[in-house]
């Protein structure tokens, strides 16, 4: 079992949703937590409102997409409090847009922020994470391991960070050092204000939700808990569960289903 306290944790994404769930989750077993957005002033209300300690937290503005500011930021960090024993890359966005209709600008942005900012964090942490014998978390989806229809640059950023996590961790192992892929179906957070449509606008309110919709503390909850029990996965409600089960072994099956869920979303 992993204990938290006293252990330094950076939360990219931590000013919103499960990002904002998973620091007041690590706080609570006595962290020092680091907020980590591109949104510093919501950061700092995600702070105020859990009454961090400023001695056991900071906020940086940081951007996960711009390398330079991802180097920048790591930096100031390791000054300030010496090492980074957990990383957590929650920070992302989504689409909903038929790949065919989809300007490509838009896969690009979901692929550069969702994968290759994980890729930014990860490098500018790692050497710490070794020294300290760390943890890696990233947030994954079930669209991380099955098809989710009008997503496809979402989908190649969630199944990209589980080629790149699952070869890390067979790299980083003998350091000690953990990865855990958290996968939740539906959760209701702010990610609908970062989802884009087919020309990059906001997509709007007609999210898809299937299934049960989760709540990001209950999200957060799970995740602490699997990494506390040093997991290499948690998908997270019975839905995640079954379509990791059926994608995996009924794939055409999944697909009809996934499809007769999700249909609705674009029907004019
Ligand atoms: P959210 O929109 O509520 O929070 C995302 C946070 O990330 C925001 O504070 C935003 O400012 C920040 N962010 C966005 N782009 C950034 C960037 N370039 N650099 C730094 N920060 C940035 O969303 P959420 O639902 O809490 O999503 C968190 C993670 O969970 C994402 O990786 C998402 O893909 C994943 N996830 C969400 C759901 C869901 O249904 N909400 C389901 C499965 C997985």
């Amino acid at each position: 079992m992993r204990q938290y306290q006293g252990k330094v944790v950076a939360i990219t994404g931590a000013a919103s949703g499960i990002g904002a769930a998973l620091v007041a989750e690590f706080s609570r077993r006595g962290a020092i937590v680091i907020l980590l957005d591109l949104d510093p002033k919501a950061a700092a209300r995600v702070s105020d409102t859990l009454g961090l300690d400023r001695d056991k937290s900071a906020c940086f503005k940081m951007n996960v997409a711009d390398k330079r500011s991802v180097d920048t930021t790591f930096r100031q960090v390791l000054k300030r409090f010496g090492r980074i024993d957990v990383l957590v890359n929650n920070a992302g966005i989504s689409h909903i847009s038929k790949f065919a209709e989809t300007e490509l600008s838009v896969l690009e942005k979901v692929i550069q922020v969702n994968l290759m900012g994980t890729i930014y964090c990860t490098r500018a942490a790692i050497a710490s994470l070794i020294a300290s014998q760390g943890q890696i978390i990233a947030l994954s989806s079930i669209a991380g391991f099955s098809p989710l229809y009008g997503r496809t640059g979402y989908s190649a950023s969630k199944y990209g960070l589980h080629g790149f996590l699952e070869t890390l961790r067979s790299e980083v192992r003998e350091h000690g050092v953990d990865v855990l892929l958290a996968a939740p179906a539906f959760v209701r957070t702010n990610i609908e204000k970062n989802t884009l449509n087919e020309q990059g606008k906001v997509y709007g309110s007609k999210k898809a939700l299937a299934g049960k919709v989760l709540t990001p503390e209950f999200v957060a909850q799970q995740i602490v808990r699997a990494a506390e029990r040093q997991k290499r996965l948690v998908c997270i409600s019975p839905m995640a569960k079954t379509a990791r089960f059926v994608s995996k072994f009924f794939p055409a099956l999944y697909e009809r289903l996934m499809y007769r869920k999700i249909i609705r979303e674009f029907v004019k």
